[in-house]
């Protein structure tokens, strides 16, 4: 009837303006949360699952606005990338998580890697792997601490153009990850040339472990996958002992997840290990 259409749009109308004058005002926040120091990071622990050893961290940024309170990095990261805002905010992460793997240099935790996400929009700034250089030669920091993570849709766009930097970044030493595996589309022929050194597992299969079958095949593909390119595969969002276990017996080697650890601040973390990896 004309009455529920009418409803239908001034409800669909209602949502709409408030979702953009909540991305006006994120973005408004955003413009000044650097200088105002409303950034952190939180580090997820990595295992490898023969051993139960932590092999490194996941670096997730976290953002307390005084306006907004917490806001989920799901949410303001798409903006901050349409906006170019993740430029700055991406240089943010780089510098803390160098200086993080700086501070531990010297300590029991350096062994450890800091696996970094990297936007797209980042990523394909021509300057960003200089800057990335200079600061771990400033540092004095051995590259193979840092690994930098690109999601699956980031590697296979401009892939042609890709290789190159990709090869410039593994012959630095850096590690270098595909995030969110098997949720974009992966062409097979360009992950056979690019020199890629870990595969993650997305939580969405993950979810679905020991119950769904495809979530298993689909898994166990990705682990060949991984085996036959020569590259190790992280599973993430492990939540429950029965899908480590699952993985484990699936021969993947290494995991994180709620189960293991949340992302929790670095003193937090130091703590964690102190006690979980002696
Ligand atoms: P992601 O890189 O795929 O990170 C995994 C997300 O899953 C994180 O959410 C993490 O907190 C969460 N997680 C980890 N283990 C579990 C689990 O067992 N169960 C559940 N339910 N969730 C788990 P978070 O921290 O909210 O980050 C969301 C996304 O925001 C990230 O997804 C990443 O794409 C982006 N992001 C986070 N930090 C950064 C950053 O520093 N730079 C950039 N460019 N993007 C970032
Ligand atoms: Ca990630
Ligand atoms: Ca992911
Ligand atoms: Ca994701």
């Amino acid at each position: 009837s004309k009455e529920l259409g009418k409803n239908t749009y001034s409800i669909y109308h209602d949502s709409m303006e408030e979702d953009l004058a909540e991305r006006i005002l994120i973005e408004k926040q955003l413009r000044n949360a650097i200088y105002n120091r409303e950034f952190t990071l939180a580090y997820q622990p990595q295992i490898n699952l023969k051993t139960g050893q932590v092999i490194g961290v996941e670096a997730l940024i976290r953002w307390n606005n005084p306006i907004l309170g917490f806001v989920s990095p799901n949410k303001f990261i798409p903006i901050a990338e349409e906006t170019n805002l993740i430029l700055d905010i991406g240089e943010w992460v780089t510098q803390t998580c160098i200086q993080q793997l700086k501070a531990w240099k010297n300590t029991r935790f350096d062994s450890l890697h800091i696996a970094m996400n990297v936007s797209s929009v980042q990523f394909e700034n021509i300057q960003y792997l200089s800057f990335v250089n200079k600061l771990m030669e400033n540092a004095g920091v051995d590259n193979h601490r840092l690994e930098i993570e690109l999601t699956e849709r980031t590697v296979m766009n401009n892939a042609d153009e890709n290789i190159a930097r990709f090869n410039q970044i593994r012959a630095k030493g850096f590690g270098l990850s595909v995030d969110d595996f098997g949720t974009g589309y992966s062409s097979l022929s360009y992950l056979k040339k690019f020199p890629l050194s870990v595969l993650k597992i997305d939580k969405t299969f993950v979810d679905g472990i020991p119950q769904e079958e495809e979530d298993i095949s689909i898994a166990t593909a990705i682990l060949n996958l991984a085996q036959s390119l020569n590259m190790n595969a992280v599973a993430e969002g492990v939540e429950t002992l029965e899908q480590l276990e699952y993985l484990r017996s699936l021969g993947c080697n290494f995991a994180q997840g709620y189960y293991i650890s949340r992302p929790v601040p670095i003193k937090e973390l130091e703590e964690w290990l102190t006690h979980n990896n002696s």
